[in-house]
């Protein structure tokens, strides 16, 4: 797993723009109760991937990042918050419309992976429809909810 995070953060580093990472962030495979406990307050939520600042990215255990190239775009996501927290979000203030910018470039780095692929999937749709009272995000914890807009997105998933 260690060599495709490699890779995966390479695709990161070069969609984003920003700078590489001194180290990389360890990623953890966690399970969906631990992200709603954390990432959503307790409260059910279709989180996928967590990244509250820090070193580490926690994933839902389901997903298979080897195996299934949407899995692997929500670590590329992940990924690109990791590399904007030890960059731009540091002259960043912990406001909506910071969070809102940090997440439409993650999403546009994901989808930009998905597309080298071959694969159009509109990923973080909603955030079109996101204003900035809904989007407030403490600490710019970023939370991945968003992934397409569909019951057949979340099958597609856990392919
Ligand atoms: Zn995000």
């Amino acid at each position: 797993m260690t060599e495709l995070y490699a890779i995966l953060m390479s695709w990161a580093v070069m969609l984003s723009g920003l700078p590489p990472p001194e180290r990389m962030p360890e990623v953890v495979p966690v399970s969906h109760g631990y992200l709603v406990e954390t990432a959503c307050s307790g409260r059910e939520c279709k989180v996928m991937g967590w990244f509250p600042p820090g070193n580490t990215i926690y994933l839902d255990q389901r997903l298979n990042p080897q195996d299934n190239l949407l899995a692997s775009s929500i670590v590329v996501h992940e990924m690109v918050h990791y590399l904007q927290h030890q960059s731009v979000a540091k002259d960043l203030p912990f406001d909506c419309l910071s969070t809102v910018a940090l997440e439409r470039q993650a999403y546009g780095v994901q989808r930009e992976y998905l597309l080298r692929y071959g694969v159009y999937q509109p990923v973080g749709v909603s955030m079109h429809n996101v204003g900035c009272q809904e989007a407030a995000v403490p600490g710019l914890a970023a939370k991945e909810t968003l992934i397409g807009d569909s019951a057949s997105d979340r099958h597609r998933a856990q392919d």
